[in-house]
């Protein structure tokens, strides 16, 4: 213990010593009672301003939530989501139906990929077809179904459809090479395809043969124009390209053409011709008669079978009842529009096809029917039309 130690206890009673300030110790001063009222007023005015601002914050973020936003989505907010979430479910009822044509719509296949149509406008150069006035040049066949078939190209592609064109100007084409086209179009899409029934090299002579149909683009007999079609029945080239195209249901032949007939002016509107076994032999008997069959360059050979008679019929039913539904003017007055013949064009391809006579340009209502553009590119759609429901009905889809 160090008794050197100062006594250090405090006494009793004893004041402590004040401690050293730093600060002002300045009187506050005395507050008059209105300062202090403005001053209460003032808190009073920032303590409602806070809550006035935390309010319209809360506010504010439950509208960002969508909380108060109605609960059934605009149409246009049904075809955003249907773009952007695969998973929406089909059997939600809630949502309206979007009855105007949306993106979704326009992303679909098309319709008629993988069909294919050949389409033949009748006559070109100096076969203009039937026209009026009465071998004038006012308005011509050769013309007018150019254009329809050009209309009809370009509404059949847009729907998915592969169209050839057996002329694409008005330069002359005669009937035999339009036929060997046909079949040289079928020889290419079945290679493609790999349905050939036969070897390729035949394909290849085939293709030989047609070739010269097109090079020499002459109708007439003695010319050889008619190459592997001369004689009537088939013989062994063109059986084999019939076989082959007997199976292509999934390619057509339209041949397009108009009328006319000056001696009888109730002869009017349109008529669908198609070919069936029946006819085309019927049509060979009646023909055997004649100084061509005749010939001897003109061999007489087996008859036509193995035809689908129905899809034929079918076809040329459709397009007549499509075009004369949309155009009931042009409905014919004949107790068989619709009906089965041994045009040629149509005879020589083993496809299913249809020769479809629009009008008649004697007749003063169809002429101003077929010489109208609108119309005509009206005609077109609804050839597509009765074109697509076909594709349809036969493929069973
Ligand atoms: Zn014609």
């Amino acid at each position: 213990m160090n008794n050197n130690q100062p006594n250090r206890v405090p006494q009793r009673g004893a004041s402590k010593p004040n401690p050293t300030r730093t600060y002002s110790q300045t009187k506050r001063p005395t507050r008059s009672k209105s300062e202090i009222a403005r001053r209460v007023f003032l808190a009073k005015c920032i303590l409602v301003a806070g809550m006035l601002l935390v309010l319209g914050g809360v506010v504010f973020l439950l509208c960002r939530s969508g909380i108060f936003s109605k609960k059934t989505a605009s149409p246009t907010e049904v075809v955003l989501s249907s773009l952007t979430n695969a998973t929406v479910d089909p059997s939600d009822t809630t949502a309206p139906a979007v009855t105007e044509t949306t993106p979704t719509e326009t992303t679909l296949p098309d319709d008629l990929t993988g069909y294919y149509v050949i389409l033949d406008p009748g006559h070109g150069g100096y076969d203009r077809g039937c026209g009026y006035p009465i071998n004038s040049s006012e308005i011509e066949e050769e013309t007018v179904v150019l254009k329809m078939a050009n209309f009809m190209a370009e509404d059949l592609r847009s729907r998915g459809a592969t169209v050839y064109m057996t002329r694409e100007t008005n330069d002359y084409v005669s009937l035999y090479n339009r036929i060997a086209q046909a079949h040289l179009i079928c020889l290419d899409i079945a290679e493609k395809e790999g349905t050939l029934p036969f070897s390729s090299d035949r394909a290849q002579e085939l293709r030989g043969k047609l070739q010269k149909s097109v090079d020499i683009n002459d109708d007439s007999l003695s010319s050889g124009g008619m190459g592997i079609m001369v004689g009537s029945g088939v013989g062994p080239d063109l059986l084999d390209l019939f076989k082959m195209e007997h199976e292509m249901d999934h390619v057509i032949f339209i041949a397009l053409h108009l009328n006319a007939d000056y001696d009888d002016a109730a002869h009017r509107g349109c008529e669908s011709y198609y070919v069936t076994d029946d006819s085309i032999i019927a049509y060979e008997k009646r023909q055997m008669n004649t100084a061509d069959y005749q010939s001897p360059d003109f061999p007489i050979r087996d008859e036509y079978h193995g035809r689908d008679n129905e899809q034929n019929a079918k076809l040329a039913q459709m397009m007549y009842d499509y075009f004369v539904g949309e155009f009931p003017d042009m409905r014919s007055p004949m107790n068989v529009p619709v009906d089965s013949s041994g045009w040629a064009v149509i005879r020589e391809v083993g496809l299913s096809g249809v020769l479809f006579e629009a009008g008649f340009l004697s007749d003063p209502t169809d002429r101003a029917f077929l010489g109208d553009d609108t119309k005509l590119q009206q005609t077109a759609v609804s050839l597509g039309d009765a074109i697509e429901a076909y594709f349809k009905e036969v493929s069973g889809s």
